[in-house]
């Protein structure tokens, strides 16, 4: 018997992570997913999707690695399955390198990507602006065909989807028992949350079929990335900048730092641009909260602020997330009976 209404607002690869594991792991639950906007509108969707966290601060590291393993061993298995090039996941190898050396060689997710390892004097070689560089394995998830792939499984577990802009949480508390907020930026008006701002990432897409490899600079600042149709090339991180035009400056810089560290690129073609805001905040927020009404308390849960790292560290958050709701019940249940 499904008897706890539950809403997530939000349909970007935070929400619907979410409402899946919520729908699958708590049979008593039934799941409404609440968003403005859906695939392919939402950030997520423009996202290059390779799977690198970033680290948050006052956020234990323990967590985050668990966030990061639980992400990654999650999209594996969907890169080893049949559904691999439905969801959009798949293996991929390549460099991150360093002009300086970075203060810690080995990072803290190092053991859960594959086969990690510092490059090679040979290897680098091939960087002359760089001194030191990692190899290694992980996943690209193409939120653009993941998106679509959650929903249709969250719609197998019995949750439904309904197009709508949530502006007040305290009315969406008349008609649930419990609330997800994954509304990412939004949450800067929805709750309002003044911690929450706008990082600007713009990048073009090129037509490279040659590369299979990924290539990115330790700092952040310009990455190439083979995906399924197109290689990503980037990018920008404007922080506090709210423009979703193009910025065609902007454009001849990546062009510039790409070509720099991938040659070839000089023969690519340049088949698209796109521009997006990261959900950014000093630090994710991923805790249990509460909104009393009617003499009745609902468990809020906030999982946003993912950053750069969103996809990365999905699925992870999302089981975090729905724990807490699973323990918020576990409690309601043992005050009724008391
Ligand atoms: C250029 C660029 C490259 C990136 N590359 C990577 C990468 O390689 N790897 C990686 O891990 N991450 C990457 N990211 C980061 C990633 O895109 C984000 O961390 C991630 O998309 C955040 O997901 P989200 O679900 O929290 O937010 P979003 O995708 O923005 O979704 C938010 C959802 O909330 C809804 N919403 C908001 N407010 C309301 C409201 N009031 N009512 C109803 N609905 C509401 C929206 O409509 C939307 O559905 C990149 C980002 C950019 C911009």
């Amino acid at each position: 018997m499904k008897s706890v209404k539950v809403a997530v607002v939000g349909a970007g690869v935070v929400g619907l992570s979410t409402a899946v594991c919520v729908a699958e792991t708590l049979p008593e639950c039934s799941v409404t997913v609440l968003a403005e906007k859906f695939s392919p509108d939402t950030t997520s969707d423009g996202a290059a999707g390779i799977l690198l966290p970033m680290e948050f601060p006052d956020i234990s590291i323990k967590r985050q690695h668990e966030w990061f393993k639980n992400t990654f061993d999650h999209l594996l298995a969907i890169a080893f399955s049949s559904q691999a090039s439905e969801a959009g996941v798949f293996l991929i190898s390549g460099y991150q390198v360093f002009k300086d050396l970075p203060s810690e060689k080995t990072p803290f997710w190092a053991d859960v990507v594959l086969g990690f390892r510092y490059m090679t004097d040979q290897e680098l070689k091939r960087f002359p602006d760089h001194k030191f560089g990692q190899a290694f394995t992980t996943l690209k998830c193409e939120c653009q065909s993941y998106l679509p792939w959650l929903q249709k499984r969250l719609l197998a577990a019995g949750g439904q989807v309904l197009q709508a802009k949530v502006s007040d949480l305290q009315e969406l508390a008349l008609d649930f028992n419990a609330i997800f907020n994954c509304s990412g930026l939004g949450s800067l008006s929805l709750l309002p949350d003044q911690c929450v701002y706008p990082v600007r990432g713009q990048i073009m897409h090129l037509h490279a079929p040659w590369l299979k490899h990924f290539t990115r600079d330790g700092d952040g600042s310009t990455y190439i990335y083979p995906g399924v149709s197109s290689v990503t090339a980037g990018g920008t991180r404007q922080q506090g900048d709210w423009r979703l035009e193009l910025d065609n400056q902007d454009a001849e810089g990546i062009l510039e730092r790409c070509r720099r560290l991938e040659p070839s690129l000089k023969s690519a073609r340049v088949t698209g641009h796109w521009v997006g805001l990261r959900p950014a905040r000093e630090t994710l927020r991923l805790e249990r909260d509460e909104l009393k009404i009617q003499g009745r308390v609902v468990p809020l849960v906030h999982n946003y602020g993912h950053g750069g790292c969103g996809v990365s560290v999905s699925w992870g958050t999302a089981l975090n997330a729905s724990g807490l709701l699973h323990a918020a019940l576990g409690e309601k249940m043992l005050h009724a009976r008391l």
